[in-house]
Formats: C-alpha cells, structure tokens, sequence
C-alpha cells in the first residue's frame, strides 16, 4: 500500500476509535460524578482537536502558495493552534470548577463499577490504537502519525490513574484522591495549553527562531562566497515548514550582474541545506561603495526618508 494511503487510514480510524474511546469516558463521568473521570474525558478533548489541528495543518502546509496567498498557507497553524489552547484551558477551568464545587458540596461518587469497567474498555481501546498508529508512523517515518499514536498512548496513562483512584475510594472511601487526580489531570493539560498559546503568540509574533539563526549566521561567516566583501541586514521567520529570509550580500562595484547572481545563488543553496525548514530566500545585492557603513536591522526604507538614505 502506498505510504500516504497507509498513514492517512491510520489517522483516520484513529480519529473514529477516539471518538468511540471518548464517548465511553463522558459516559464514565456521568453515571459516576467522579471529577477525575472528568478530566480523563477532557483530556481526550485536547487529543481529538489535537488530531483535528495536526492532520489540517498537514493538509494546509502542503497546499501550495497561490493567486490570493503568495506567503503559502502555513501562518493558518498560529491561529489554529491558539484557538486549540484556548480550548485546552476552558477544558482546565471546567475541571477546577467541578473540583471545587464537589469539595463544597461534598464529594459523592456513585455506580463505581462501572465507571471502572468504562474506563478500563476506553484505557485497553487506547493502548491497541496507540500501538498500531504508532507502529504505522514508525513504518513511514511519519511524525504526525508517530506523536498522535504516543498521544493516545498517554491517554491510557491518565484513565490508569483515574481507575486507581476509584479503586482505591471503593476499598477505603478516601474520596478526596478523586480531586487530587483531577487537578493533577487539570494541571498537565493546562501545561499543555501554555505551550500551544506560547508557539502561537511567538509565531504570529514572528520571534527568531534560534536553531534557524545560528544555522544561517554560521553558513554566512563561514562559506561566503571568495568575490563577496560582507554581509548584514538578515532577518528571517518560520512558520510551518518554510523559513523565509532575506539579507544583503556587498560585492565590489565592479562585478557584473551574473557573477554576482551566480555566486548568490550558491550562497542560498548552502544556506537551504543548513536548515531543518524549507526555505525561501531573497538576496539584496550591493556594491561595495553603497554602503560606508551598514545599517542596523530595524532600519529600513520608510516614506519618511530620502532615496539616498536606505541602502
Ligand atoms: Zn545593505
Ligand atoms: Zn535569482
Ligand atoms: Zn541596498
């Protein structure tokens, strides 16, 4: 079968079966009232949009640019990614609320048995599906098929904990581990949402990318090419699997035009090849006698300034 076919069944009986193995959750929280029941269910949440987010930032992310997106499509991974963990942290609060309102009130957990029998179904569910993605990720050297089998895998870990905790209340009728598993729950999947808001804010933000700029500075000081003088004005961005970057690159005022084209495009294919990204890449070239000194980063040409003042 051919790998994309294979990878894309994958993803989409797991996509079904979570569906299923959630359901079995929501239902082991209803007829219990147990909060960590709860947040073993919303973690399920996060992992279905999850799945959602990743297999549509695939779809987009090779979608080619177009007449209406000349960047790609890419950035749309910001957004879709904020919008998940802002969700995440919903699902947080609405356990915290549950947890506190059962302490006020007084926990009461009922119909143990089969909120246990419930989630053990939804845990064994998980470690089947989790394997067998897993396994199909591995095969193709897919990652977003290898990270959403781990995932669910993790998923068998919270319900584990969550079964624990009403074995132990059903032989010694602690009630309140079922609130400490809940916040530990609610916890890990609000650490969760703060690394999807904070990816999201840094790429919209377009903040450096640090592995991108010591590849690329590390290229430009050390393989410019022999008829280049120097160097500056980089800046680059990444979003999704496509960096963008542009800098000058002085030659002496003598050289002719395809020279220094030649030798650009050299440059560029070194600095493609040092990054993890795809890359896009627009050199400035200039002569020598432009620029007595180099101009900082954040100068550019504005509106305001004569022709002669940006280089
Ligand atoms: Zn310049
Ligand atoms: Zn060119
Ligand atoms: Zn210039």
């Amino acid at each position: 079968m051919a790998t994309f076919d294979e990878v894309k069944r994958a993803l989409l009986i797991s996509l079904f079966v979570s569906l299923f193995s959630l359901s079995l959750k929501i239902a082991a929280f209803v007829i219990t009232d147990s909060t960590a029941a709860l947040s073993d269910a919303a973690e399920s949440v996060v992992h279905l949009f999850a799945v959602l987010f990743v297999v549509y930032g695939y779809y987009l992310s090779i979608k080619p640019a177009d007449e209406d997106h000349h960047y790609g499509h890419e950035r749309v991974e910001f957004l879709s990614v904020g919008a998940e963990g802002a969700i995440i942290i919903v699902a947080g609060l609405s356990i915290l609320y549950h947890a506190f309102e059962s302490m006020i009130t007084g926990i009461e957990i009922v119909n143990m048995g089969a909120g246990i029998i419930l989630l053990v179904a939804a845990a064994l569910i998980n470690l089947v599906l989790g394997s067998y993605v897993l396994r199909i990720g591995r095969k193709h050297d897919n990652m977003i098929a290898v990270s959403n089998g781990k995932h669910t895998l993790t998923d068998v870990w919270t319900s584990g904990g969550v079964v624990i905790a009403l074995v132990i209340i059903h032989f010694t009728g602690w009630l309140f581990i079922d609130v400490i598993v809940s916040l530990l729950i609610a916890g890990y999947i609000m650490y969760e949402a703060y690394k999807l808001l904070s990816f999201s804010v840094k790429g919209l933000m377009d903040t450096r990318n640090p592995s991108a700029d010591s590849a690329l500075t590390r290229v430009l000081n050390e393989q410019l090419p022999d008829k280049a003088n120097g160097w500056h004005h980089l800046r680059h961005r990444t979003s999704g699997n496509t960096t963008w970057i542009e800098f000058h690159l002085v030659f002496d005022d003598e050289i002719n035009l395809k020279d220094a084209h030649d030798e650009a495009t050299i440059l560029e294919r070194k600095l493609i090849d040092s990054l993890k990204t795809d890359a896009i890449i627009t050199i400035h070239l200039e002569p020598d006698e432009a620029h007595d000194e180099s101009h900082t980063i954040l100068k550019g040409a504005n509106k305001k300034k004569d022709l002669d003042e940006f280089a």
